[in-house]
């Protein structure tokens, strides 16, 4: 969890650094603006003036249920998101569907050398063909992340970690994939089975 402390000073950092330009030439949008209007191509200034909490500026922690496993995500915010209701994440998570945040392996694998004999891997194939390299805590068994290895050998240069490991996380944008298996309602124009586009 981030102190509340903390959490101001990214809140006006944030504030700070969203704060609109106040040139002559901008001010007539600005006042139109205050008014209430907005602009269509403008979502930095929607937010600036949104209820919104403030996004994380800073790489979320990706923790296990028990704190043995601490891992700092590779960027501020996912690349994707993703809400999987296939059976295999039905099983994985003991529960209606999975979740996960895809970020860049690059500066989050490998593990750093004091975790690795807290992480266990197991390993499946997937439909596709390729494996999926399953990691978990080796002290309270929750699963942190999934790393893909191509059929040809190399990974996937991005990690799928567990949505509900990620300080921090939500689902807004997220995808539902899988649907197909969906257990719960979904929403309309989601992916009956793999993405179309990979993360
Ligand atoms: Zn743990
Ligand atoms: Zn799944």
């Amino acid at each position: 969890m981030i102190s509340s402390k903390a959490y101001l000073l990214l809140a006006f950092r944030q504030r700070t650094a969203l704060r609109p330009p106040t040139s002559s030439l901008l001010r007539p949008y600005l006042m139109s603006h205050s008014k209430g209007m907005t602009h269509p191509t403008s979502s930095t200034t929607n937010r600036y003036h949104s209820n919104m909490p403030p996004k994380l500026s800073e790489n979320p922690k990706i923790t296990c249920q028990c704190g043995t496993i601490s891992l700092t995500a590779s960027r501020a915010e996912p690349l994707s998101k993703y809400v999987c209701h296939c059976t295999e994440c039905q099983k994985q998570s003991t529960s209606a569907f999975g979740t996960s945040a895809i970020f860049p392996s690059e500066g989050m694998w490998p593990f750093p050398k004091d975790l690795q004999q807290h992480i266990g891997m197991w390993a499946r194939r997937a439909d596709s063909g390729n494996t999926v390299e399953c990691y978990f805590c080796k002290g309270c068994g929750v699963r942190i992340l999934h790393r893909v290895i191509f059929k040809d050998g190399t990974p996937r240069p991005s990690l799928a970690v567990k949505g509900g490991c990620v300080e921090g996380f939500n689902l807004e944008g997220a995808r539902h994939i899988y649907t197909r298996s969906a257990l719960v309602p979904v929403p309309e124009g989601s992916e009956p089975g793999a993405p179309r586009v990979k993360p």
